[in-house]
């Protein structure tokens, strides 16, 4: 095995190991460390000059470096590739952008000619480099392995999607610097501090987090596991996005959500409807039926809806006094005061009169506080 090879797999093992988002086409095609030592062993790849010294030096390459290595060898190989993007006349930094070519046949080039001009492969962040006035000035071999059999295409794939996102990482080509939790799933696998590049990057995600396209045979169950979790996590990722949006009220989002709401409203009142037949938000002391959660909030903080709480407590407690008197055993054990509120509270019940004046001090009570 080459020097290369013994110091990147445990890299790429600990990238895997470390990002609990990866596709499950990684867990499927290398499950064990051997198995991915394996693959490596059977794949014979090539790295380019220096690789090894670069990857061991104390702080990370300059954008030279990579302008300085071998564009063509290997052309017709797959190959993790990285792309330097340059704009003349400013001091705009430099970037940096690091991929994978795994076409059936003359992979390398036809990656690179894609670069030609923008088409739907092209990456978003290279688009947006293009449209800043950005150019490609190097092209350049990172690594190449032979193209293998049609059969072997899924796992062999998988290989350098995993080796490639290991150089991404490593050489910090994703688009974020200030990275707060956005790590990518790198954070186990880096080698230098991201503020030492003195290049930007333009890699938006984890090629070890990209699907597996129908090209694995993957059992159905881990499948479904899968999708379970990304949607899971789709959901809340877009509720973070949206309590974001929400937060820094942009007219943009102030806008969406405007005409979200004006395209919502018929649907929204008839949900309203159905929810106040159906008692959906009810207050039963009240007898008043809200349209929505909201609304039975905000029944609930009137005065009158709180005065009528107190009243129905007040006659509660008077219907519990008036209940009929305790057991000749148990009344023994009540106080001659006890006895006196009881027969109170009951001859107040024969009279309309005095329910009404006991409630109306309990309304006098409330309007104070
Ligand atoms: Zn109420």
């Amino acid at each position: 095995m080459s020097a290369e090879l013994i110091f990147l797999i445990p890299l790429i093992w600990a990238a895997l190991a470390g990002d609990e988002d990866r596709s499950t086409r990684f867990t499927f095609v290398f499950p064990s460390l051997e198995r991915l030592t394996e693959l490596f062993n059977i794949m014979d790849f090539k790295f380019c000059d220096g690789l090894l010294n670069v990857l061991q030096a104390p702080l990370p390459p300059p954008i030279q470096w990579f302008e300085s290595l071998d564009a063509e060898h290997g052309i017709h190989d797959w190959a993790i590739y990285a792309m330097v993007l340059k704009k003349t006349g400013c001091s705009a930094s430099d970037k940096l952008y690091i991929g994978s070519a795994t076409a059936s046949r003359r992979a390398v080039e036809t990656r690179w000619y894609d670069y030609s001009r923008i088409y739907d492969t092209t990456p978003w962040n290279v688009v947006h480099a293009f449209k800043e006035g950005y150019t490609i000035t190097s092209k350049v071999l990172l690594a190449t392995c032979p193209l293998p059999a049609a059969g072997d295409v899924p796992t062999h794939r998988t290989v350098v999607l995993a080796l490639e996102a290991c150089f991404a990482c490593c050489f910090w080509a994703m688009f974020y610097r200030d990275i707060g939790d956005r790590y990518y799933g790198f954070k186990q696998a880096r080698i230098w501090p991201v503020d030492a590049f003195t290049y930007e990057g333009l890699c938006s995600h984890s090629p070890l987090r990209e699907g597996h396209r129908g090209e694995v045979d993957i059992p159905k169950e881990l499948l479904e596991k899968e999708a379970v979790r990304i949607h899971r996590k789709a959901i809340v990722y877009g509720k973070a996005y949206h309590d974001r949006q929400r937060l820094q009220k942009t007219e943009k989002f102030k806008a969406q959500q405007a005409g979200w709401n004006k395209r919502q409203r018929p649907r929204t009142q008839q949900l309203r409807h159905e929810a106040v037949a159906a008692k959906k938000f009810y207050c039963a002391t009240c007898d008043y039926a809200g349209g929505d959660k909201d609304k039975l909030n905000q029944h609930e903080k009137t005065k009158r809806h709180k005065l009528r709480v107190k009243k129905a407590e007040m006659r509660d407690k008077a219907v519990a006094a008036a209940a009929p008197a305790p057991t000749e055993a148990h009344s023994t054990a009540h106080s001659t005061t006890q006895f006196t509120t009881h027969s109170v509270i009951h001859s107040a019940l024969q009279s309309t009169t005095h329910v009404t004046v006991i409630m109306e001090e309990t309304t006098a009570e409330l309007k104070v506080l």
